[in-house]
Order: structure tokens, then C-alpha cells, then sequence
């Protein structure tokens, strides 16, 4: 099939093997699968934290299939009270099933504390009735295994963080690896595309998998609409140009946040919040998406003062570099 592949399952890796990159953890992970195999028991809990769109979510899927379970996925936000859990872990979940947690630094407290037991020691509270007249009722839990995955490991709390037997977190990709991943979309779906166009993608993807396999996708209309068969590096460069990323990959707005802290905060330490205000918006979006890539490519910096643009920032947008020495 042609038409859009945005979302197309069938691209997700399935097998280990197929997950590019994160070698260090994949060799880790190899083990870890087959010893619960080898003893026939459940993987122990797991913590994976990384910024969005490194594949924490496709890990989870993965091992699931490398483990032959099912998988149930929810969000920490999605289980508001401490009912919400036990409907999810006592309906579907058999013995070996991967239960996938995301955001897992916003379940609630109370659902927190529900989860103890339950990833503890497979048994969960459920209130049965009302008022005066309510009881509680321990029920005993499939041995399953929790993975939940974060963006901000610093919110786990101890008693949380504790629980879990392996705790991970997912590395930026390189160039070669997200070309490697969209070389293998474009053979999914029956594209030629030039290994230079691909590594060119993978240069402005900002280290993240999810980034790539989008520009690809964008790239890719480019390509059908000017009927080339083969995706060449000037087609992919053309592309990538018109949507407004530059040579590091940043977007329109990466370099809106850069230029707020430099014309209006005289290059920072400014606050988060204050920050976040003077480009309306939120706090939280600021911080675990656009921030860490701008840090990793050392153009921000997070002092205890607050946000500071680096000299390389300068550079990159072409300022003068303010008198006062920079990082
Ligand atoms: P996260 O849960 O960390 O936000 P996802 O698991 O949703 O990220 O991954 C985002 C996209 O990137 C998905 O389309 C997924 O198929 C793809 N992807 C992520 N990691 C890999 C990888 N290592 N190899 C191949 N594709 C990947």
C-alpha cells in the first residue's frame, strides 16, 4: 500500500534486532529477556527514561513480542483514582503480561501508593460498596511486569523509583543510526532513497527516531509529488529546507526560544516559568521537549540561576556575542 504511512503500525520495529541504535541497553536487555525466559518467569519491573520520541513506548511493544505477551498500555494521567488501576491490572492482565505505563511521574499519589502491592506483591485493594458499609477486598494479581516510561525521572518518588528492578534510560540517536531507521522505512515502503538524503535527514532530526521518521515521511512527498523514484540528496535537502529546519536540525520555534532568551532576557539566566510566559508556553513543553536537544547541542544551558543561551547559540543565529564572557 502507498498513500500515508503516518502512524502505519507496520513500520514499528517488532523484534529486538529491528529496534535501531540504544546498543548498549539492547545488550543488556537480550539478557535480562533470556534469563526470565531460561527460569520461566516474569521480567522483573522496568523504568525507561528518555526525552519524547526516543522509542520508550516501542521498547515496551518490543519486548512484549520478544517475550511472546500481551501488552496493555495506559498513561499516569489516565489513571486518575486508585479504581482506575484495578480495573486495568484485574481485567485484562495474565500471568507474563507487560503492563506499560507512560508519563508514569503523573499517576496520582493515591494511585501511586495502590500500585506498591500490586508490583510488590501481585495483589491489589479494591472498595467494595459505600459509606459505613464499604470493605476492602485484597485480590491476588497475575505475576505481570510493569514498564513505565518517563521524561522527567527527577519527579519518580524513592518509594516508587525503588520498586522497580531495572531502570534504563534511552541515549539520542546518531546521524548513522536515524539514517539506518529511515533507510528502513523507505525499503518498507518501497522507496529508493540515496544514502546521503538519508543520512541528510538524520543530520536534522534532532537525535530523536520519531523526528526522523517524520521528516522522512515529509520528504518522501516531495519526492512522490516530483515523481522521482529514487529520493536524492538535493530532493531531501529541498524538502528539509522548506520546512523550515536549518543545518543543526532546529525548527522554527527551537530558534524562537534561543532568540527570546537573547534579545529579550540579554541571553539569560531567566527562569523557566518566566521564560515559558514571554513565549506563551508551557513550562513543561519547554523543558522536556524543545530543551534537552538544545542542550545536548550545547546551545542552552540550565543554571541554578535559570536559562542561559551559550556563545554557540550566538553563533548559530548569527548574533554578536555579548561582551560579558559567555559558557
Ligand atoms: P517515546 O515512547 O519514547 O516517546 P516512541 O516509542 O513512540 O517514543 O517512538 C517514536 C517513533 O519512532 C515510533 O514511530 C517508533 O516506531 C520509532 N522508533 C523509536 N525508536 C526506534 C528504534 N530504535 N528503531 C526504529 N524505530 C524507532
Amino acid at each position: 500500500m502507498m498513500g500515508n504511512v503516518e502512524g502505519d503500525i507496520t513500520l514499528r520495529p517488532r523484534r529486538l534486532e529491528e529496534y535501531v541504535g540504544q546498543k548498549r541497553l539492547k545488550e543488556k536487555l537480550q539478557i535480562y529477556l533470556q534469563a526470565a525466559k531460561n527460569r520461566e518467569e516474569p521480567l522483573d519491573h522496568m523504568l525507561l527514561f528518555g526525552p519524547p520520541g526516543l522509542g520508550k513506548t516501542t521498547l515496551a511493544h518490543v519486548i512484549a513480542n520478544e517475550l511472546g505477551v500481551n501488552i496493555r498500555v495506559t498513561s499516569g494521567p489516565a489513571i486518575e483514582k486508585p479504581g482506575d488501576l484495578a480495573a486495568i491490572v484485574t481485567n485484562s492482565l495474565e500471568e507474563g503480561d507487560i503492563l506499560f505505563i507512560d508519563e508514569i511521574h503523573r499517576l496520582s499519589t493515591a494511585a501511586e501508593e495502590h500500585l506498591y502491592p500490586a508490583m510488590e506483591d501481585f495483589k491489589i485493594d479494591i472498595v467494595i460498596g459505600q459509606g459505613p458499609a464499604a470493605r476492602t477486598l485484597r485480590l491476588d494479581l497475575p505475576r505481570f511486569t510493569l514498564i513505565g516510561a518517563t521524561t522527567r525521572p527527577g519527579l519518580i518518588s524513592g518509594p516508587l523509583r525503588s520498586r522497580f528492578g531495572i531502570i534504563e534510560h534511552l541515549e539520542f540517536y546518531t546521524e548513522d543510526e536515524l539514517a539506518l531507521g529511515v533507510q528502513r522505512d523507505a525499503r518498507l515502503v518501497e522507496l529508493e532513497i540515496e544514502p546521503e538524503a538519508a543520512l541528510e535527514i538524520g543530520h536534522r532530526s534532532r537525535g530523536t527516531m520519531r523526528i526522523a521518521k517524520r521528516l522522512f515521511r515529509r520528504v518522501r512527498d516531495f519526492a512522490e509529488v516530483a515523481r522521482e523514484p529514487r529520493i536524492s540528496t538535493a530532493r531531501a535537502r529541498e524538502a528539509l529546507d522548506a520546512l523550515g529546519l536549518d543545518a543543526l536540525g532546529l525548527e522554527r520555534r527551537d530558534r524562537v526560544i534561543l532568540q527570546t532568551l537573547i534579545e529579550r532576557f540579554a541571553g539569560g539566566p531567566v527562569g523557566l516559568d518566566t521564560l515559558a510566559t514571554a513565549l506563551s508556553e508551557d513550562p513543561q513543553t519547554l523543558e522536556e521537549v524543545h530543551e534537552p536537544y538544545l542542550i545536548q547541542l550545547g546551545l542552552l544551558k540550565r543554571t541554578p540561576r535559570g536559562r542561559q543561551a551559550t556563545e554557540r547559540a550566538y553563533e548559530h543565529l548569527g548574533y554578536p556575542l555579548p561582551e560579558q564572557p559567555r559558557l
